[in-house]
């Protein structure tokens, strides 16, 4: 028995409380404190979902007792009675998180009926069709729902009464079809659950609110929460509510619809509806529904009044809604709101334009973009000269902007295959649904034949940032035999086609694309954040070309080089392959003095491209044999080229040969052997810098020297001597007078929990996020791929954690470091450059953890400063 309250009227919420009552619920509650016309109801709370899998997936009775309560309460204030056949309460029941999973959970509509109920309501609204037609509803979706009957079983029955009676049209059936095709819904599920379809109200009630507290771990569910980072434990809420019908004749109907434009972010309201419809016709997008602005001819009171309340929603939750309305006999109901998923372009328009009209402020307009969502500006559209040769073979709405081209693919698993096999593949469907969401995710956009601008296809894609048209004229797919048709062309699966989403064009074949640029709101937009965020965000680069990306990205520095890749390249390896088969310290010397001269250019070219701000050199990072032929016609002709034999070349790659690289002779490891090394790459650095400084006196720089994989101070100190001594006499002998840091990377946990020792040898620290979650889980970076989805499967872990840092262990290491490190040295420099320097979430929890910058890859730089921005915001003191 518990006392706690698992149950609330709308009456009792709003807006503040979505952890408990999920977004949906919140919402509800907010508007009804608002006076908008609200069916009225009751939320089952995300904390009755937890109690639910905590006893083995059941509601205790506890719980169920609440819900009665509340449903007398619902019964008093809409004047009906569950069950009641002359004055019946009909409720719909449906999923609602605290943040919205589109197309995650599962709806049940029309509950409370049964066969006496139906005759009822039949008599009362003098609607015969209509209550059928509710009924017939009901038993598919709650036989699906709840008892996990698939609809295709009961849309064969409904298909077999189209044919007999020549039909092809919902909307064609009457009154004693529903009710005939009523009865053969119910032998089915008797024949295939072995009992009857439930008719008592209250047991087809608990049943659906327990279904959808289930439907929160079904596979589409878990999918969406990973690829989204939503955890497992926040749970659903149920909200139960009264009933209004679309479908009530042709003064009734119902729609959706969006404050703004969702695809290009017009301050206009967009939407669309359908007559004598309920929801689930327009999402499911089965009857491409009529634009909103239609409404103003058929009803234009209701229609003025639908406009005045969305506005007064969006200025309310100062964000753009996402609205679905229903008009039952000419009488306006909303039924949710929250906020719109929306195109990256939209998202940038609507947060400056909200701005700009003083609608909200900066920090308001920053929290409305998604960091990840800027990654479609930083990617690339067609290619405009490709574009005008290219051939146009159909069109449809366009639902979700950007450029795609890929392989044609019919189905999830199809798409899978294809893009494991490293292929660009476009989904081509009929139309999309939540079972599609994974082959959603791994293509490059969609296209479906059905559906318009609010159909699951155009939500998703938009939601995931992807190019979508939907609703394509006189395309027929034939995903049984893998092709489709359009405009008089046949494309199978595996053709190249094309998809413009910001026009709805579909090309036949492979179009160019070229990369994006920053400009107009972005930029604007992008000011705003560096205007309030505290975090530096620089940049990993090791080439100058890199380097200019980055800073046209808005890098305020390099904050790690790379130099191994210098040496990959194919001028080079050969003087990197005789500095490493070198049988003694002249050999050794003889080889660095080839790379050197190539070493010092990079990093002038580099010290360029930057312009005076901070660029933070690492030396020589990975493993010797890395660099080394495995291939024995390779190993032969380097043998030949150094002038040995090839069983001696042999012989020296074996004994390089390690069972564990990544923890063996690298790192700082190589200069405490080969403190030549050390010498070489302190000698570019520092004449590199002289010449730089000769030729552009004013830049500021100061070279920052990084030691990587350092686990003792006293191994820092000693290659901290070489590299001082080695830029001291060079600094001297140039006579001007320049400044560099010595600092190390943490990567090694031994390092960060002895960060008091290092900080003392350390000007600054920079996290080495990968190699330091791959030695606090012991897990390779390079192989954990194959194992960890069995973690995620079986929840052990729910995200990767060389992508967001795990903050309760390595991001603890780090806590542990930074506040050692600076006790020791209050003037310690702080930053991250392992690859969790540009993920979102990450990043927030560097902020927090008090780092000064985060550096990541130059195409992340923009979502970084964004997600440092959103952050300043969040901890604000
Ligand atoms: C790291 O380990 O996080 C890092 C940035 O270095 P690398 O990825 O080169 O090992
Ligand atoms: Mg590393």
């Amino acid at each position: 028995m518990s006392n706690k309250k698992f149950v609330f009227m709308f009456s009792e919420t709003d807006e503040t409380m979505k952890n408990l009552v999920g977004g949906k619920g919140a919402n509800l509650g907010q508007m009804t404190k608002l006076g908008l016309p609200i069916p009225q109801g009751f939320t089952v709370s995300t904390e009755a979902c937890t109690v639910y899998y905590q006893n083995k997936e059941n509601l205790p009775d506890y719980i169920f007792d609440q819900i009665n309560s509340s449903l007398v309460e619902l019964e008093k204030i809409t004047n009906k009675k569950f069950g009641d056949p002359m004055n019946p309460l009909l409720v719909s029941v449906r999923s609602g998180a605290r943040v919205s999973m589109p197309g995650m959970m599962d709806t049940i509509l029309n509950l409370g009926l049964n066969e006496t109920v139906v005759k009822g309501l039949a008599e009362i609204t003098n609607n015969p069709r209509f209550a059928y037609d509710s009924y017939r509803r009901f038993i598919q979706m709650y036989s699906d729902v709840v008892m996990g009957l698939p609809k295709p079983r009961f849309e064969e029955i409904i298909d077999e009464m189209k044919e007999e009676r020549n039909i092809s049209l919902d909307t064609e059936f009457s009154a004693n079809d529903f009710q005939e095709m009523i009865q053969k819904f119910k032998a089915l599920y008797k024949k295939e659950l072995n009992e009857e379809f439930p008719s008592d109200p209250k047991k087809q009630l608990y049943g659906a609110i327990e279904a959808v507290f289930a439907s929160w771990e079904n596979p589409r569910a878990n999918y969406y929460r990973k690829i989204n980072g939503i955890p497992s434990s926040w749970g659903t809420a149920v909200n139960v509510q009264s009933m209004v019908y679309g479908n009530m004749g042709e003064t009734s109907g119902t729609g959706v619809a969006f404050t703004r434009n969702p695809a290009n972010g017009e301050d206009k309201v967009y939407g669309e509806f359908l007559l004598n419809a309920q929801g689930e016709d327009v999402v499911a997008g089965v009857r491409t529904p009529s634009p909103l602005a239609e409404l103003g001819k058929i009803m234009p009171d209701v229609y003025q009044q639908f406009i005045d309340l969305a506005k007064k929603l969006e200025n309310h939750f100062k964000d753009m809604q996402d609205i679905e309305f229903t008009i039952e006999n000419g009488i306006l109901y909303f039924l949710q709101t929250r906020s719109g998923k929306r195109t990256a372009h939209a998202a940038l328009k609507i947060a400056v334009d909200m701005f700009e009209t003083n609608m909200i402020d900066k920090e308001r307009a920053i929290m409305l973009v998604k960091p990840e969502q800027l990654d479609t500006f930083l990617h690339p559209q067609f290619d405009e000269s490709a574009l005008k040769k290219a051939k146009r073979i159909g069109e449809g709405l366009p639902a979700s902007p950007g450029a795609a081209t890929g392989q044609v693919v019919f189905n999830v698993e199809q798409a899978i295959e294809q893009v494991n096999k490293g292929n660009k593949v476009v989904l081509v469907r009929l139309e999309t649904s939540p079972e599609d969401i994974e082959g959603m995710h791994v293509s490059e956009g969609f296209l479906t034949a059905r559906g318009g601008m609010t159909s699951h296809a155009a939500v998703v894609a938009r939601g995931m940032g992807k190019c979508c048209v939907s609703g394509c004229h006189g395309l027929v797919v034939n995903e049984a035999k893998g092709f489709f048709t359009v405009g008089g062309e046949k494309y199978h699966l595996g053709d190249w086609i094309s998809l413009d989403g910001s026009t709805g064009i579909v090309y036949g074949g492979k179009i160019d694309t070229r990369p994006a640029t920053i400009s107009g709101d972005f930029e604007k937009f992008m000011t705003w954040c560096d205007e309030i965020k505290t975090l530096d965000v620089r940049t990993n680069a090791d080439t100058p070309n890199d380097a200019k990306q980055a800073r046209a990205f808005g890098a305020q520095g390099i904050g790690l080089c790379r130099t191994e890749h210098m040496f990959f390249e194919a001028d080079r390896i050969k003087a990197m392959r005789e500095m490493i088969v070198s049988e003694n310290i002249e050999q050794r010397k003889k080889a660095l003095a080839k790379l050197l001269p190539m070493q010092q250019s990079d990093f002038e070219q580099i010290y360029e491209a930057m312009e005076g701000m901070p660029v933070t050199i690492r030396y020589l990072d990975p493993p010797l044999h890395e660099f080394l032929p495995t291939q024995d016609s390779d190993i032969e002709e380097l043998a030949q080229e150094l002038g040995v034999s090839k069983e001696k070349l042999i012989d020296k790659i074996a004994s390089l040969h390690e069972f564990n690289p990544m923890m063996g002779h690298r790192g700082c490891r190589l200069s405490v052997s080969y403190p030549e090394l050390a010498e070489m790459q302190t000698t570019a650095i520092i004449q590199a810098y002289i010449n730089v400084m000769k030729r552009n006196p004013d830049y500021p720089a100061v070279p920052e020297i990084m030691i990587p994989l350092v686990g003792e101070v006293r191994e820092l100190k000693f290659v901290k001597d070489i590299v001082v001594e080695t830029a001291d006499k060079l600094i001297k002998e140039s006579k001007m007078d320049l400044k560099y840091l010595v600092g190390t990377m943490i990567e090694i946990p031994r390092a960060a929990l002895l960060a008091d020792e290092i900080a003392k040898e350390a000007e600054f620290f920079s996290f080495g996020t990968n190699d330091l979650t791959q030695m606090t889980f012991g897990f390779s970076r390079d192989d954990a791929g194959v194992f960890l989805k069995d973690y995620y499967e079986k929840r052990i872990y729910e995200n990767d954690p060389f992508a967001t840092i795990d903050q309760e262990g390595v991001g603890k290491l780090v806590e542990i470091a930074v506040k050692k490190g600076k006790e020791a040295n209050p003037h310690l420099h702080l930053g991250v450059c392992g690859e969790h320097g540009g993920d979102p979430r990450s990043v927030e929890f560097f902020h927090k953890v008090g780092l000064d910058y985060v550096s990541c890859s130059p195409f992340r730089v923009p979502i970084a400063r964004l997600a440092a921005a959103q952050s300043a915001i969040k901890y604000k003191k």
